[in-house]
């Protein structure tokens, strides 16, 4: 079969098209990343997990040498910025009593170890808004000279009527747009629409000096100048969800075009669909609002913690441009055909993959990313008994196919554990590998019971079992052995009156 070409629905001309870079030596995605105040909730991590597994499509065609005529030479960027500079972040900082840098530090920990747990690659480049101060006013300046931006009162705004197509990706005029949107009226606007480039600082407020007095920037500059930064004045694909599309999207084409005198920003503007929990829009005030940290780490949801690859599961069912109802029921459905594709795996494990995925996988995402039909051809995958390595290749392809589920996250685990509990039982684990290996279903179960207990909980509980037969107290004792054993522990009492235990197969 020959590498199929890669189509995609394009937000700016409402069509599927066929991809093609501007530079066939090099394909450059820019996606809208985290403003760090706040957990990132699962409506942040519909847009993560749908351009992660166009991140790894992109990469499988480069490889394959679908632009540069077979060399597999071109290559992939993906641009995905931290916004660590914001008005919410300083009122949040302020509420929590700490300093900016802690709380944007801090939050960037958890999202970086969300997206982690999500099974998404690190982008290429994950730059920071504070980081790129004076690209944003060197575009502000080129603005201000082409006659598409002012300044006034400390503030410099983007003059709107002065771009003739601005409305072009949204598709809306002015004068609907004025109709339509929450209009910040100020005394230093020309015109209703013209949006926010510089702001100034109060002195407890972030700031940088400008030619127009200390201040900080708006929110849509950011994203010009990092992608300026990093991919140049024009690139390939710009993704978000599909509530950016008006005003962040528009406003990051005005910006870019107006200062580099292009007639675009990017050629593909890609936008997942809207997601709501349990049929109604997610939101704090609704107490419906489900971050990824709570999903992960928390029983919150259905009484139990979800691993990364359900939740990624659970989404890429439904095709990005979908709108999605995040249920709980979704992820016992993800949950489950994890596990029974994981069963089917036998012990055909990831050091066994060639690395290539089905070619039908493939070609379903190669069409706008279908993964609804690619999770299909898992599903036809598992069940032919001939083709486990292709199942194993296609979950690894997808991301659906965590490290603790490899044999060197094993070994990994395994090794950890040893240590964790110091006890000699698990020294033999070369040996007790092969054991896991012939039964791999138990192979990532590892992680969970190392999290559930430590050495400490352990030997207490022992001591306790211990001391419930010392004085007959069987169903104590009883009890303490089968809630080890619901964490995978199995007790074994030896004849010289000890008690080990091993991790249970
Ligand atoms: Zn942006």
């Amino acid at each position: 079969m020959s590498t199929p070409a890669l189509k995609i629905y394009n937000t700016l001309t409402r069509k599927k098209e066929d991809f093609r870079p501007i530079d066939p030596a090099k394909v450059r995605m820019y996606v809208c990343g985290p403003t760090v105040y706040d957990y990132a909730h699962i409506g942040n991590a519909r847009p993560l997990i749908v351009f992660d597994v166009l991140f790894r499509l992109l990469r499988h065609l480069a490889k394959q040498g679908v632009w540069d005529g077979g060399k597999g030479e071109t290559k992939v960027t993906y641009v995905r910025n931290i916004t660590d500079v914001d008005d919410k972040i300083n009122a949040r900082a302020a509420e929590s009593g700490i300093s900016i840098r802690e709380l944007t530090e801090e939050t960037n920990k958890v999202f970086q170890a969300d997206v982690k747990a999500l099974g998404c690659l690190e982008p290429t480049v994950q730059p920071r808004a504070t980081e790129h101060i004076a690209q944003m006013i060197a575009i502000i300046e080129r603005l201000i000279a082409s006659g598409h931006a002012y300044a006034a009162d400390g503030h410099v705004l983007f003059d709107v009527p002065s771009m003739p197509s601005y409305g072009r990706l949204s598709r809306r005029s002015l004068d609907e747009m004025i109709a339509g949107a929450r209009v910040d009226v100020a005394p230093y606007k020309r015109g209703d629409m013209d949006f926010v480039l510089w702001k100034p600082s109060k002195d407890n407020e972030p700031g940088w000096d400008s030619p127009w007095g200390r201040g900080r920037p708006g929110w849509h500059i950011e994203c010009s100048a990092m992608s300026w930064a990093h991919l140049g004045e024009t690139f390939d694909i710009h993704g978000g969800g599909i509530d950016l599309v008006f005003p962040h999207h528009e406003n990051e084409i005005a910006q870019s075009c107006c200062a580099f005198g292009q007639d675009v920003m990017a050629n593909y503007w890609m936008h997942n669909g809207f997601l709501q929990v349990e049929g109604e829009k997610m939101s704090k005030s609704l107490g419906n609002f489900v971050t990824i940290h709570e999903l992960l780490h928390t029983e919150k949801f259905g009484g139990r913690k979800w691993p990364g690859e359900v939740l990624r599961l659970a989404m890429l069912r439904t095709h990005y441009r979908q709108p999605i109802d995040w249920t709980v029921k979704a992820l016992e459905e993800a949950d489950a055909n994890l596990q029974t594709w994981r069963r089917s795996l036998g012990n055909v494990l990831p050091d066994d993959i060639t690395g290539a995925a089905d070619e039908r996988v493939v070609l379903a995402l190669a069409d706008d990313l279908n993964t609804h039909e690619a999770i299909q051809v898992i599903g036809s995958t598992a069940e032919a008994s001939s083709s486990k390595v292709d199942l194993a290749n296609n979950l690894a392809f997808l991301g659906l196919l965590p490290h603790r589920y490899t044999r060197q996250g094993y070994r990994e685990a395994t090794e950890r554990i040893s240590r964790k509990f110091n006890v000699s039982h698990l020294e033999d684990w070369a040996a007790k590998w092969n054991k896991f290996a012939a039964s791999p279903k138990n192979i990532g179960d590892l992680s969970e019971i190392e999290d559930a207990i430590t050495a400490e909980d352990l030997n207490v509980r022992i001591e306790a079992r211990n001391a419930a037969r010392a004085s007959k107290n069987w169903a104590e004792s009883d009890r303490i052995r089968d809630e080890l054993a619901a964490m995978g522990i199995a007790l074994k009492d030896n004849a010289d009156g000890t008690t080990t235990w091993e991790v249970k197969r």
